[in-house]
């Protein structure tokens, strides 16, 4: 006999979670939701919000900008020196995910959600009914269906494959800039590549600046696996990146850190009947700044798969056809961002190849989905 019952159990109250949670009880479902974190953390991410993302927030009654969102306008890459700059074909915004996940999760709660926050669940296992999740705390939880949303934590028994792109690992840090430093980013995302390496640098809510980067494993252990020595080595590869943030002050006691980011996958065949979401199906790359539209349109997609009837393996044989041209794409230049840097000078000689490359990275829109806007498969952003 479990603790708990419900039509539905979600485990992981990230954008994925919280919106298919949403979705879910709009359409009169009985949704509890399992997140391990007790209150508002900050993540790994490099907080831009695509156009997409953007609009599926809305579609689901969240105003990105009302929440203090800071809006982004233009991309600029840099190796040694600044190699091109172009205006957005839409506006882009910025926002931590402190602010946005906690947002989203108290809208689900507020929607009907059971949420049981600071409930880890340690293992998932198939009943005879359905789904039966156990908590750190020893309580169960049974389910007709089971949605895993754990984003970058694999479940016990649940281990993603490989990637396509597995050897980086990812920092983020928030900076306090200069008034002259901030002036010079304010509306901008920039993206700086240093060898073995990429990292995102954009203004984000409350004046902070949010450095996120991904570097291999070899380039770390050169440092001793060490974050100054690290961001020394990024800063004597960048003159821009120096210039950015000289001087500048760290306000996070040590930068967040994942490691074992599978990039490039895609959803597998799957045959043991658990719907997997945002991170948990496909990990695209992050220079994209895509990772929240899919996260976000793989919940709303699974939502109305869920209604329609649909198998977990047949959601994920749509996302599969849905992402695998821009995960390919995306993952191909991820992978020379970082093992050949040069080849980014192919952006000065031809300087439309930055907005082509950004637009044939976004997510596969319009989407038909009851009940959301159709949005116009229209640019590019990096972030
Ligand atoms: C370096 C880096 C930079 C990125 N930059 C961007 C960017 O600029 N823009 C963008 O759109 N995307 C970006 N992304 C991608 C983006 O962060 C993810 O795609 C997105 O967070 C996926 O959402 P999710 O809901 O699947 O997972 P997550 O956001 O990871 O949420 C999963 C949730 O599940 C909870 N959880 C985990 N395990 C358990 C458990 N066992 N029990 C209960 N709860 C659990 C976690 O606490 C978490 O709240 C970046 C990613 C990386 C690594």
């Amino acid at each position: 006999m479990s603790d708990y019952s419900s039509e539905v159990l979600i485990v992981g109250g990230g954008p994925a979670g919280a919106a298919l949670g949403i979705a879910l009880v709009r359409q009169g479902r009985e949704v509890a939701l399992l997140e391990q974190t007790a209150t508002a953390h900050d993540k790994v991410c490099g907080e831009f919000l695509s156009h997409e993302a953007a609009g599926y927030l809305e579609s689901l009654g969240l105003a990105p900008r009302a929440l203090g969102a800071v809006a982004i306008h233009g991309v600029r890459l840099h190796g040694r020196k600044t190699i091109a700059a172009c205006e957005l074909p839409f506006p882009a915004l910025s926002l931590t995910r402190r602010t946005l996940d906690e947002a989203l999760l108290t809208l689900a709660q507020q929607e009907g959600v059971i949420v049981h926050r600071g409930q880890r669940a340690d293992a998932l296992t198939r009943t005879r009914d359905g789904w039966q999740a156990r908590v750190s705390g020893g309580a169960e939880h049974a389910a007709r269906t089971a949605f895993l949303a754990t984003g970058k934590h694999d479940l016990n028994g649940y281990r993603r494959p490989r990637g396509k792109q597995s050897n980086l690992v990812g920092f983020k840090m928030y900076f306090r800039l200069k008034a002259a430093q901030m002036q010079a980013l304010a509306g901008w995302v920039e993206l700086f590549l240093f060898p073995g390496g990429y990292a995102g640098l954009q203004m984000v809510e409350g004046q902070q600046a949010n450095l996120c980067l991904l570097v291999t494993r070899e380039q770390l252990a050169h440092g001793g696996g060490a974050w100054n020595a690290l961001l020394a080595h990024m800063c004597a590869s960048s003159a821009p990146l120096e210039e950015r943030l000289g001087g500048a002050v760290p306000l996070l006691a040590k930068p967040l850190a994942v490691s074992s980011i599978p990039y490039g996958l895609l959803p597998d065949e799957i045959e043991d009947g658990l719907w997997r979401l945002g991170d948990q199906a496909a990990v695209i790359p992050s220079f994209a700044g895509d990772g929240m539209a899919m996260a976000l349109h793989s919940a709303l997609l699974a939502a109305e798969m869920y209604r329609s009837g649909a198998s977990a393996a047949e959601f994920a044989r749509t996302m599969r056809v849905q992402f695998r041209t821009q995960m390919r794409l995306a993952t191909a230049i991820s992978r020379l961002m970082v093992s050949a840097p040069v080849a980014a000078e192919a952006v000065r000689l031809w300087p439309g190849l930055l907005g082509r490359i950004a637009a044939r990275t976004r997510i596969p829109l319009p989407v038909r989905m009851t009940g959301l806007p159709e949005l116009r498969h229209n640019g590019a952003g990096l972030g």
